[in-house]
């Protein structure tokens, strides 16, 4: 069978290779690969700069952002042959945490948890692949061509699901939001704060390419002007910062309505200084109530929560999302950023 593999922490090693054929316990579901999702993380990992292989194992198959269709599923698993499904990224730590305890493996507090393609259990990039039924989540079917985008939904839908958790430690009703970098995290973040009936504004620093389109097509306002400009213009109640960016994190912080939120979702480099006046942020961050928070990852509820968002989702719309879609051998070529990529797929 082949598979997306990389040997952690070595940069140079990704390649296609065969690996031996999964065999599903009994509880478990084997699926046929249909399509996978790269994102930052995978080009982290296959840089050399983040990963981990199954212990005992040279190489890890890639790939987190999965998408399926069940070949075998044990009787009254709830799954049947032909079912479209995706597997969860992460999985409780052994102790387990408290978090993990309650189901919470998101929030695992001692960092044993493991996860998919990434920390030490093997992805999802390959032809066939297992997974536990009680991490398998069902698709409705008309998602078949963009159901790879369920993982990075989730990942929005804990953030927003965070946000209101927040907001509602007092009166809330948020009219407008700000979200920083049109990547497929911040797009998606976008289009939950629409389904949300909220004003929502997108500023990324691309001025052509499908960016733009993608965030008018959803009713937002797009803007590649500076952050700092249209964050103190806008004001927003709720901030997803999807860049990473130190600036752009500093930016949207500092400029937001009072009893703001700024959930943060990039994970950035070390390393990158800015001189800020952390006095002056305290002051405004107590003076107004604000709440600055970071959000990573997503257990089944929010799993669930996304599935209800694609389900409400303009088809065509998520079919624009998919810039381009390589064959699992040309990799490399899907791994090259390109102005116009939004979201570029394996085909399995
Ligand atoms: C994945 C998350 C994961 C995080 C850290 C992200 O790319 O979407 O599921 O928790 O990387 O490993």
């Amino acid at each position: 069978m082949r598979a997306l593999t990389v040997i952690p922490l070595k940069s140079g090693t990704a390649a296609v290779v065969d690996m031996p054929e999964p065999e599903p316990r009994a509880d478990e579901l084997l699926v046929e690969g249909i399509a996978l999702g790269v994102c930052g993380t995978d080009r982290e990992i296959i840089a050399g700069d983040y990963g981990w292989a199954p212990p005992g194992e040279e190489r890890l198959i890639l790939g987190h952002e999965s998408l399926g269709r069940v070949l075998e599923a044990p009787d009254g698993s709830g799954f049947s042959t032909g079912d479209l499904v995706v597997g969860v990224v992460r999985r409780p730590d052994p102790e387990p945490c408290v978090a993990c305890a309650h189901g919470q493996f998101d929030f695992c507090r001692n960092g044993r948890y493991t996860e998919r393609g990434i920390k030490e259990i093997h992805g999802y990039g390959s032809e066939r692949w297992t997974v536990e039924t009680g991490y398998a989540v069902k698709l409705d079917p008309s998602l078949e061509s963009v159901g790879m985008l369920m993982e990075p939904t989730t990942i929005v839908a804990k953030a927003w699901d965070q946000i209101e958790k927040i907001g509602s430690r007092a009166y809330f009703d948020p009219k407008c939001a700000l979200i920083a970098g049109a990547g497929p995290i911040g797009l998606l973040a976008a289009m939950l704060g629409v389904q949300r009936g909220l004003e929502v504004h997108v500023v990324d620093r691309n001025r052509g390419g499908p960016k733009p389109q993608l965030v008018h097509g959803l009713g937002a306002h797009y803007h590649y002007t500076d952050v700092e400009q249209i964050a103190k213009q806008v004001k927003a109640d709720v901030v997803v910062e999807a860049t990473g960016a130190p600036e752009v994190v500093f930016d949207v912080i500092e400029h937001n309505a009072a009893f703001g939120i700024v959930c943060l979702t990039g994970v950035s480099p070390r390393g990158r200084n800015l001189t800020i006046d952390i006095g002056g942020l305290n002051r405004d961050l107590v003076l107004e109530n604000d709440v600055v928070f970071g959000s990573v990852n997503a257990n089944l509820d929010h799993y669930a929560l996304a599935a209800e968002a694609l389900g409400n989702a303009d088809r065509d719309w998520l079919e624009q999302m998919v810039s381009r879609r390589v064959p699992l051998e040309d990799f490399e070529d899907a791994l090259e950023r390109r102005d116009d990529d939004v979201k570029v797929v394996l085909d399995l």
